[in-house]
């Protein structure tokens, strides 16, 4: 989509701090991190949010979720957690209309989140 900032990410067309890249998915950085880790793993095909999945996609998202698993891990929440955070549409607060899973960790996030 060529008026989706996340598809420029993956394109190259403007900078982010990638943390993770293969042929489907994309990690990187939060521009505004709300933890000291907040990263955001992507699919490269643009899906607009978790509402618009189809039966094609489920394996995807299954490895999506499975790398979020992974980088959270490695980037050091491994023993103390993380919170794995998919927003969609507008009640949900989703600001970017390309499917995103938000890792954030590394320091105690309360709930409800308000
Ligand atoms: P959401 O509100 O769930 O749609 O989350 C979108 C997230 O994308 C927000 O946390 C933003 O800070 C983040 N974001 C927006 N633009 C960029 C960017 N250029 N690089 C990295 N993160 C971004």
């Amino acid at each position: 989509m060529s008026d989706c900032i996340f598809c420029k990410i993956i394109a190259g067309e403007i900078p982010a701090k990638k943390i993770y890249e293969d042929d489907e998915m994309l990690a990187f950085h939060d521009v505004r991190p709300q933890a000291p880790v907040h990263f955001l793993v992507i699919p490269k095909k643009h899906i607009k949010s978790i509402m618009d999945i189809e039966s094609d996609d489920t394996a995807l998202a299954g490895r999506l979720l499975s790398k979020a698993q992974e980088l959270a891990k490695e980037q050091g929440c491994g023993e103390k957690g993380a919170r794995f955070v998919i927003n969609a549409k507008d009640h949900g607060g989703q600001t970017v209309d390309h499917l995103h899973i938000h890792v954030l960790g590394g320091r105690f996030l309360n709930w409800p989140p308000g």
